[in-house]
């Protein structure tokens, strides 16, 4: 048995050393990013933050609402083709012209189909796609994302999930202009209670990145962001992009009702393999497998956009204690320093 034994650290333990700045004030700070994909050969700028593909956040009125302030979505699975056809067409006509809104699917058949269905009908306008399933270390899945790569030489693919150097790398090879990153970090997520199986989200986010960067590509940070200091922190590490889940969870733009629960006001949130969306989906949780996702509610926040203000507030302000003047500078400014406590917890 061999047992690694070097430490991989979560966000939660470290801190970013403050360092010497000119700067004198956050509104000095460029939090947008511009990239050049490595396959689609297309320029992205942006704030280079996406609304999680579940059900949710991945929704329409986040994109609309996110594309506002130049952050991107990525849109749920479960759109009609119709649906998405209307979405694409607007952005076509500038109402969110700014957004990079990602069409989302897995890799089975139907996916596929749907995909080349809506790309018909929109001759080919879709720039980003995301390929997501929760086991990216398949065989299946890599050929997949040839497969896509191939077929639409121009689109700019996101695929994941990996958390490791070597599978990055060969995404990338494979015709990955993104790497997805993140096994079991979520808020809503239970695989490492239910299979042991994880990697800890900032060293995944720090060996993905350095391989990603080594051959022209970027990753996206996914899942286990709490607080706008974790944001600072995947930046920090290297990641091009984060998506986030539980922290736009709650608000207007998000699917669902609000429900009320002893006075207080709630919307539901739940893993998109929890029993919850298995039973909306697929009629139930087949029998060999295991849910690996949990519901939750979470409170009602109201619409996104305030949320929106204090997430983009804590990384402007990370940059001007490191003295990052770009976002792009974050990584190269940041020093990590490991703890034993983060926070002080006193008052909750
Ligand atoms: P969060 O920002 O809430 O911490 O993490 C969001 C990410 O959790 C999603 O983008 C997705 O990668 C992951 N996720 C969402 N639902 C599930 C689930 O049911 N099970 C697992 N293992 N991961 C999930």
């Amino acid at each position: 048995m061999h047992i690694e034994e070097s430490v991989k650290l979560d966000f939660k333990d470290v801190l970013i050393r403050p360092k010497r700045s000119t700067l004198t004030s956050r509104l000095e700070v460029d939090i947008r990013r511009e990239f050049i994909f490595h396959h689609s050969r297309k320029t992205y700028r942006g704030i280079p933050i996406i609304a999680s593909n579940m059900d949710s956040t991945g929704t329409m009125e986040m994109a609309r609402a996110l594309a506002a302030h130049h952050l991107s979505v990525a849109l749920h699975k479960h759109y009609s083709v119709d649906e998405l056809e209307q979405f694409f067409l607007s952005l076509g006509n500038g109402v969110a012209a700014t957004s990079s809104a990602f069409y989302s699917m897995g890799i089975s058949a139907s996916d596929y189909e749907k995909f080349t269905a809506v790309m018909a009908r929109l001759n080919n306008a879709i720039e980003y796609v995301c390929i997501d399933v929760a086991n990216g270390y398949t065989e299946g899945f890599i050929n997949f994302v040839k497969k896509v790569r191939k077929a639409f030489p121009h689109l700019t693919i996101m695929a994941g999930n990996v958390v490791t150097g070597d599978i990055t790398e060969e995404l990338i090879l494979a015709g990955a202009d993104i790497v997805k990153v993140g096994i079991g970090p979520g808020s809503v997520c239970t695989t490492r209670k239910m299979t042991g199986v994880g990697y800890p989200q900032l060293s995944a986010v720090i060996e993905c990145a350095d391989a990603a960067h080594g051959l022209g590509g970027q990753i996206c940070a996914d899942g286990g962001c709490v607080v706008p200091g974790d944001l600072a922190k995947a930046f920090g590490g290297g990641a091009d992009f984060i998506m986030l889940g539980g922290m736009l969870a709650g608000h207007d733009e998000c699917a669902g009702d609000v429900v009320e629960r002893d006075g207080k006001k709630f919307k539901r949130f739940y893993g998109m393999s929890s029993r919850a969306a298995m039973e909306k989906y697929a009629g139930g949780v087949a029998e060999y497998r295991a849910a690996e996702g949990k519901e939750v509610l979470v409170e009602y926040r109201g619409p996104v956009v305030n949320t929106l203000q204090e997430i983009l507030g804590g990384v402007r302000s990370a940059c001007t204690y490191v003295g990052a003047h770009k976002l792009k500078e974050l990584t190269k400014r940041t020093t990590f320093i490991r703890v034993t406590q983060q926070l002080n917890e006193s008052f909750g």
